[in-house]
């Protein structure tokens, strides 16, 4: 089944406790898609200034991504900065140059509007808004976002949460869109506002689904040396609608392997800065961690 996703394509410049990296490749949509690919071809829309350097492209285009929704627009892609702390579960956003984003009306091309599995990655809910209206019959669509979005664009969200089928937070958006710090009555809060199933993902303590017909817990992936955990959100995204779309159906047992898969592709995120590590992945790289994942979690 077709897999659509619309986010941003980035540059991002990241300072861990170890090591600053300037200009490293990344945006919601790079990750996911980067993720997505290794289960099904998936079609990318986005915006990139002209300073988007052409091999990044070109390795996406390597990994069957679809990347004729991109539109190249004048100016400087859209960059963020930010700095973790020593726990990596803290992040400080530095600064976010929307650039050429911040006119970014997105175009999704004829042929991408039948797609029926749609992501919409990290973006304002403005553009994720207009995307939506533009995919015919969607069969199941999954909503990011982030606490930029939860602080200046509430009614915008809370109207594109009525929408989609899904929706995918970390504690801390979960807790800002809410109001509430147990994050299971959150979770419970969160399906008050539209969307069928919520997955609250909690860094390096995993994640977990709930909905009406299925409540599933994991931990992470124990990855051994974390080195950049940005991306690891919409990573997760990625592996969990890829096996989504490849499977065709959203039943509980297939929202289940999903998540292992999320969970798995997410622990090669970290591994590297941007998707240095996850670009070299493929499918036999996944199965093994769900493997080893399934082993951790199965009594
Ligand atoms: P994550 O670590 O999963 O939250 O994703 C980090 C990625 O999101 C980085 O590559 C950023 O370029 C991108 N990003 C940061 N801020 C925003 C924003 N306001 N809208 C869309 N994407 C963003």
């Amino acid at each position: 089944m077709s897999l659509l996703v619309i986010g941003t394509l980035a540059y991002d410049t990241i300072e861990t406790q170890a090591e600053k990296r300037v200009d490293v490749l990344g945006g919601s949509a790079m990750f996911f898609s980067v993720a997505a690919a290794a289960f099904r071809p998936v079609q990318l829309v986005a915006v990139v200034g002209k300073d988007f350097r052409p091999g990044d492209l070109d390795m996406l285009k390597r990994r069957g991504i679809d990347t004729s929704g991109v539109e190249h627009a004048e100016g400087r892609t859209f960059r963020w900065s930010g700095r973790y702390e020593a726990d990596w579960n803290t992040r400080h956003t530095i600064e976010t140059q929307l650039n050429v984003f911040e006119k970014f009306d997105p175009k999704i091309p004829a042929a991408m509007r039948l797609s029926k599995y749609l992501f919409l990655a990290n973006a304002s809910p403005v553009v994720q808004a207009k995307a939506l209206d533009q995919v015919e019959h969607p069969a199941f669509t999954v909503l990011d976002t982030m606490n930029l979005w939860i602080e200046i664009m509430r009614p915008e969200l809370m109207a594109l949460l009525r929408r989609v089928d899904g929706v995918v937070l970390n504690d801390e958006e979960a807790r800002m869109l809410t109001g509430e710090r147990n994050l299971i009555k959150a979770a419970s809060l969160v399906l008050g506002m539209g969307p069928r199933y919520v997955i609250l993902k909690k860094g390096e303590h995993g994640a977990f689904l709930m909905g009406n017909d299925v409540h599933f817990s994991l931990p992470a992936y124990p990855v051994k040396k974390v080195v950049d955990p940005t991306g690891a959100g919409d990573t997760f995204a990625g592996g969990f609608m890829g096996h989504v779309a490849r499977e065709g159906n959203i039943a509980p047992k297939t929202l289940r392997k999903a998540m292992l898969y999320g969970t798995v592709a997410a622990s090669y995120c970290v591994e590297d800065f941007g998707v240095d590590a996850l670009k070299n992945t493929g499918l036999g790289d996944f199965d093994v961690r769900y493997e080893e994942l399934l082993g951790i979690v199965t009594p």
